[in-house]
């Protein structure tokens, strides 16, 4: 096993503080209204497109910020902070679209998509349906020839920005009786006739970022907007995936971050039985615990993170990463409630939001079973 690497360059220092502090000044004013509006506002996200943040990988010939993947995972940590729900498009366009494009697109797909991107356009993936979630490549969207085109039907469920998206990534099957070989991703313009976004799911937590169902209805797509080869879609959703995994990893310790840093400050404020709250030494300890598991979350993170910099493997580190992370980030945030006592469970403060943000991770891009069902095949075959 490598190293965890915990230091940063300059170059990566100085991209950290200028995203810890456009999420400090210009999210944390917003993120009650965002929560109780249920959404995220266009001129936020416009912000988030002119610092670079939606195209940190995109090379600076298709105008993006010509970044690294650690930086990517750099940002989402920082801005779940502040707002697990700011730092969704962020994590899905880089981990989930983008690099889907980096890796498999044409020279052709790449002119005509990257540079939106990295502009103005957001991007969705759209892999889930109503009948396959974690069975994801029993999915039934169907992607028929004809000509120079595919006609695709059928209906996705759960796609993660797809309120707010220009493009998505849809994975349709071009032959049922093949199974998993029959799956294939397109590019599918929001403008293209027969696509429609349906209703926005009204959830327990992350609640800005928009969750809807996605309706494809004969739906003309060029041959040209197949990206990588047909059939091997199930390849690009497993590829991205394991790189997606390490990106809620970076989510989920950004907001155990940003609860701890709450609760830190509360103990040191709070008075009961004439002292502070933070010199009892049961409060210290509860303090200490989860600083010990946020480092934990910390180092496994940005190992998966620097592995797959470095070209190594890292399905397993990445797998690791969102199985630990999203445990972490639920019970850290639920013990920082305790901390405040009656008002965590309130409005008032952000705990209780940082408790309900961190449940969907234990869900989304492969639940905790699929979790340990990747890392379990991976130590069967490989060792520990
Ligand atoms: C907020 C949100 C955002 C999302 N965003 C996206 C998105 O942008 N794009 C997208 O494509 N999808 C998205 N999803 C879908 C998400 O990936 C699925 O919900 C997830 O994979 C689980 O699938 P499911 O809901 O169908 O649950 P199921 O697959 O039905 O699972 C139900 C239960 O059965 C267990 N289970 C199933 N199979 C196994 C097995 N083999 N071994 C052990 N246990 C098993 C699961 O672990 C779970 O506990 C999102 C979901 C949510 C909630």
């Amino acid at each position: 096993m490598s190293q965890p690497l915990t230091t940063f360059t300059e170059e990566e220092e100085i991209f950290r503080s200028t995203v810890r502090d456009f999420a400090e000044q210009r999210i944390a004013p917003r993120v009650e209204q965002m929560e109780r509006e249920a959404q995220q506002p266009r001129d936020l996200l416009d912000e988030m497109f002119a610092l670079g943040l939606m195209g940190i990988e995109i090379p600076e010939q298709y105008g993006g910020a010509g970044g690294t993947f650690f930086m990517s995972i750099l940002a989402i940590e920082e801005l779940a902070r502040i707002d697990p729900a700011a730092a969704i498009p962020v994590d899905v366009q880089n981990t989930l679209v983008v690099n889907q494009f980096l890796r498999w697109g044409t020279d052709d797909q790449k002119e005509r998509f990257l540079p939106r991107l990295a502009k103005d356009t957001i991007g969705s993936y759209a892999l889930s349906e109503a009948g396959s979630g974690s069975d994801a490549f029993s999915l039934k969207t169907a992607a028929v020839p004809d000509g120079d085109n595919f006609r695709l039907s059928g209906q996705k469920l759960w796609i993660s920005n797809a309120h707010e998206a220009g493009l998505f990534v849809v994975f349709a099957t071009v032959d049922p009786a093949a199974g998993h070989k029959g799956i294939t991703a397109f590019v599918v313009d929001r403008e293209m006739k027969g696509l429609s976004v349906g209703k926005k799911e009204d959830k327990l937590g992350v609640r800005a970022s928009s969750t809807c169902e996605v309706i494809l209805d004969d739906v003309v797509v060029p041959k040209q907007n197949v990206l990588g080869k047909v059939g091997q879609g199930y390849k690009l959703a497993i590829e991205t995936l394991n790189e997606g995994r390490i990106g809620i990893g970076a989510q989920m310790l950004g907001l155990a971050t940003g609860a701890l840093e709450g609760a830190v400050a509360y103990a040191k404020e709070r008075e009961a039985f004439g002292q502070k709250i933070g010199e009892f030494q049961a409060v210290q300890h509860l303090l200490a615990e989860c600083a010990t598991d946020v480092a934990t979350v910390r180092l496994h993170c940005y190992n998966a993170a620097r592995r797959r910099e470095a070209g190594l493997s890292y399905a397993r580190e990445g797998a690791m990463t969102k199985l630990v992370a999203s445990r972490v980030a639920e019970s850290v945030a639920s013990r920082c409630i305790d901390v405040y006592g009656g008002i965590g469970v309130t409005k008032e403060c952000l705990a209780e939001k940082f408790l309900r943000d961190a449940k969907v991770a234990q869900i989304y891009e492969g639940t905790t079973f699929m979790q340990l069902n990747t890392i379990a095949k991976l130590v069967l075959a490989e060792g520990s």
